[in-house]
């Protein structure tokens, strides 16, 4: 049997980017930067435009704390492996931390790093009062039974209330890539036996199931601030008459897509690790067909209703009005960005351009709506459910944050063109974004002072 074992890491005031061996790779291999680096990038961009002092930006880019873990697993046929997993603190300017934890088998410190800084950046940028974080378990959940997935889980939470990791007032994790309601619950089970005098224990995670003190519409929250915010972007209240093309058909995929198609948007494409569907017919494809074909087969293709094709990556570069990766990080890159035909790509994903492909995409007028406003639904019902959880008192609508969050970014990203030589036309909406997240955390910062 492995031994177990842990290590709290502390990042003070520099987060150093090491070259990522994972997810990105085939990013990494056409020489752009890795995820973390990706994402320091887009933050010294919009610094450079910031009021705040450079000391204050020095602790705002830092990740305060990393926690690894090493635990081992009894597999259902007898073998024991062990499991590596991860929890990054990225800011606690404001307190708890949030954000979710992801199950994938290219988990590693700097992904959750800079997850976790984005985390940091989007809970500013909706106005939501929580620092950043992010968890990651290395696993491939398919690979698992459901027997196994709760040891790991639970074993997982035990280990962050070991270190301090996890509570309703310090770190309160979420579901993310992989991981859903019924993991929430383990972990709020496991926590709830763990700190049993602590009365406010089942705010100690957000995305649980209704049943264990979720929130109506938390599952669907990421999809729709997507289409909230794409909406609010096209300037198109009444419909969405577009042609969408969408990478993923995970909960954010799939949800983005009904949000859309309920709107009378035309999904023309979708894009899955295992292969991809077309409408040849440009006509939209039948979407409550597709989920009622994925909830029998398990996955899309083979869909009667549109062709399959094999290698999903050329979806991307389709001809439509908007490109939604909805995936995983650093998918559309210097290898790609130049074959993207679409006239927006809406981040629905954490990451899924990078600082390359950007300069590609905008040379081409690729309008890029970033992820650190496009997909903070999630966190803004998660802050419902805890404020839920805390106080039992209901809470208003997402829509109206997304929107009028929107129009912030849109406004800035035109006011600021006094800070830049861009002939008047401003900075692009991710340093807008960015910007904002940046100047609402350094008011923290500053106000604070340093302790001691
Ligand atoms: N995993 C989601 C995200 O990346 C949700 C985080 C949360 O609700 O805390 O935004």
């Amino acid at each position: 049997c492995a031994r177990a074992g842990s290590t709290v890491f502390s990042y003070r005031f520099q987060s150093t980017a090491v070259a990522a061996a994972h997810g990105d790779s085939a990013a990494t291999a056409h020489g752009d930067p890795s995820f973390l680096e990706s994402v320091d990038i887009y933050f010294d961009k919009a610094a450079s435009l910031a009021s705040t002092t450079p000391d204050i930006l020095t602790q705002i880019k830092a990740c305060n704390n990393i926690l690894k873990v090493q635990f081992p697993l009894k597999c259902a046929n007898g073998s024991v492996e062990l499991i590596e997993a991860y929890r990054a603190q990225h800011s606690h300017h404001r307190l708890p931390v949030k954000g979710g934890i992801r199950m994938a088998p290219n988990v590693d410190a700097d992904e959750t790093m800079a997850l976790a800084a984005l985390m940091t950046f989007k809970c500013a940028v909706v106005d939501v009062p929580f620092g950043g974080a992010k968890g990651g378990i290395k696993i491939d959940p398919t690979k698992y039974s459901t027997n196994e997935k709760e040891a790991i889980i639970r074993r997982y939470t035990s280990e962050l209330v070991k270190k301090n990791f996890i509570g309703p007032s310090i770190d309160v994790p979420a579901p993310d890539y992989g991981t859903g309601p019924q993991e929430m619950a383990w972990i709020k089970d496991t926590f709830e036996h763990l700190q049993p005098n602590d009365i406010n224990g089942s705010a100690c995670v957000t995305g649980k199931p209704l049943e264990e003190g979720g929130i109506m519409g938390r599952q669907e929250a990421t999809g729709l601030g997507v289409f909230f915010c794409l909406r609010e972007f096209l300037n198109d209240k009444a419909s969405l008459g577009k042609m969408v093309i969408v990478q993923g058909f995970g909960n954010v995929g799939r949800h983005t897509i009904d949000s859309i198609h309920g709107a009378g948007g035309k999904i023309i494409a979708i894009a899955e690790a295992n292969g991809g569907l077309v409408d040849e017919s440009m006509e939209g494809l039948d979407i409550p067909a597709l989920k009622a074909y994925h909830k029998k087969k398990g996955t899309i293709t083979g869909f009667p209703g549109a062709t399959t094709v094999k290698n999903s990556s050329g979806i991307l570069e389709l001809p439509c009005d908007v490109l939604i990766p909805a995936a995983l990080e650093s998918q559309i890159h210097s290898g790609n960005a130049a074959n993207i035909k679409a006239k927006v790509v809406a981040e629905a994903a954490n990451g899924p351009v990078t600082p390359l492909a950007e300069t590609i995409l905008e040379a081409n007028n690729v309008v890029i709506l970033p992820d650190l406003l496009l997909n903070a639904g999630g966190v803004t019902v998660s802050y419902f459910e805890w404020l839920k959880n805390l106080n039992h008192i209901h809470f208003g609508r997402m829509s109206r944050r997304m929107e009028e969050r929107g129009k912030k970014v849109r406004k800035l990203s035109t006011a600021c063109s006094y800070l830049l030589d861009t002939d008047g036309k401003g900075c692009n909406f991710r340093t807008a974004a960015y910007l904002i997240a940046i100047e609402r955390i350094a008011t923290c910062y500053r106000l604070s002072g340093i302790f001691p």
